[in-house]
């Protein structure tokens, strides 16, 4: 069923909800018509119960074999009643923001702009995009020592020659052959979205840990999700051969889907963004630091078919490389393994701290306890020594509206381990 069909079955049983929350729910509950209709029901009360609703026999009675499932979902529907009941915009439930005002009012880290490309620069490219898939590969990971796949597909673009010292392989391990360099409608598009992204810079305050010079797309992430059911769980970007600050720049081809939002910590709304065919949107520096993103599966609910690409989306993340970043990648001290850069957040007087830790755990699914705090000071220099052990050298950065942080003194070590 799609969408606006959902909607409207919804709307016909619950005439008394505002269409725009309906969608709201719809989503949260990843286009469930029937997981959204139970929710309203515990809300506005029972309805009557219609013979197409999925699960439901035509008697209205739940088939017994459905019951333990349901009941359990029942359980987590109260809980999220609650918040519903308490504010649209607070705790669990979602907002959606639906054009660049709504969306740059209430994240004002993100610029978007709808149709950005040229039309026929957009349409190329997501046709030469869509003849590479078997270029895109499933990402590989451990947790607790459990080999997993990712949903999705990626793949990697260099500008220019592939360089031979690259950090891929932190995000994309065994799959050294994904690695490709930009074609000429990526380079095109590059040249676009970087006049777009350094216009905006300009317009705001550079802070010295963010690129000093003109931001220039050195390499890009590319996500491939082949229909719907593909998804990108909760996480916020690396900063390894990003650095602090980054920039990130990312175009949608193909179907429309939705992009969540919601900051690291505390109690923080969630703003679903839908991002269609062509637009832009810019994550300005201190998006990786102060929040995570995701592309929820929508069963059911796909916001809008490509004529070309049906269910695809397609998805370009350029961003910069710091040029002497990874050189100067510190090794672990307890098993020489690289460390990835990350940022502390949960304790507020902890956060704003960055600090390598050990990615050879993550490898072989075993912890390794290696860990520096990270010195940034000499980000810029070809060689520098970019770890510490000494918290007082450490470089921190805290968002301008964290107070809670700013006042905080108890300095908690937890916060290291995710
Ligand atoms: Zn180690």
């Amino acid at each position: 069923m799609e969408t606006e069909q959902q909607l409207d079955t919804l709307q016909s049983q619950f005439p008394e909800v505002d269409k725009d929350v309906l969608l709201e729910l719809l989503i949260t509950f990843d286009g469930s018509v029937e997981q959204t209709k139970l929710m309203l029901e515990e809300q506005f009360g029972p309805r009557e119960i219609k013979p197409e609703i999925k699960g439901k026999s035509p008697t209205g009675k739940r088939k017994a074999n459905d019951e333990p499932c349901v009941l359990t979902k029942k359980k987590a529907f109260s809980q999220r009643q609650t918040s519903f009941k308490v504010s649209k915009a607070s705790a669990n439930i979602s907002t959606t923001l639906y054009d660049k005002e709504q969306i740059e009012t209430m994240v004002p880290y993100l610029r978007f702009y709808p149709n950005f490309l040229p039309e026929s620069l957009a349409d190329d490219l997501l046709d030469e995009l869509l003849s590479k898939r078997a270029k895109f590969k499933d990402k590989m990971f451990h947790i607790a020592g459990n080999e997993c796949h990712s949903n999705h597909q990626s793949t990697v673009f260099y500008d220019g020659d592939i360089p031979e010292q690259r950090y891929d392989n932190g995000l994309y391990r065994n799959s050294k052959c994904m690695a490709q360099s930009f074609t000429g409608n990526i380079r095109t598009a590059k040249f676009l979205i970087e006049d777009q992204a350094n216009e905006v810079l300009a317009t705001t305050k550079r802070h010295p840990l963010q690129v000093q010079s003109e931001w220039r797309a050195s390499m890009c992430v590319g996500n491939y999700f082949h229909t719907n059911k593909n998804n990108l769980d909760w996480h916020s970007d690396r900063l390894t051969t990003i650095g602090p600050l980054p920039l990130i720049c990312s175009l949608t081809l193909g179907a429309t889907r939705i992009f969540r939002i919601r900051k690291q910590y505390g109690e923080s709304p969630i703003y679903n963004i839908p991002l269609p065919h062509n637009s832009l949107l810019l994550m300005l520096p201190g998006t990786q630091e102060e929040f995570k993103h995701c592309v929820p599966s929508l069963a059911n609910s796909l916001l809008a078919k490509h004529p070309r690409a049906n269910e695809t989306r397609i998805n370009l993340t350029l961003r910069m490389s710091r040029p002497h970043l990874l050189s100067n990648t510190p090794s672990c001290p307890v098993c020489r393994s690289a460390m990835t850069l990350r940022r502390m957040y949960k304790k507020p007087a902890s956060r704003g701290y960055y600090f390598w830790l050990c990615d050879g755990g993550y490898r072989s699914g075993k912890e390794c306890p290696g860990f520096y705090f990270a010195d940034l000071s000499q980000i810029e220099k070809p060689r520098a020594k970019l770890y510490t052990r000494d918290v007082k050298q450490a470089t921190r950065w805290l968002a301008e509206d964290d107070h809670e942080a700013r006042i905080a003194t108890e300095f908690h070590m937890e916060d290291v381990k995710d």
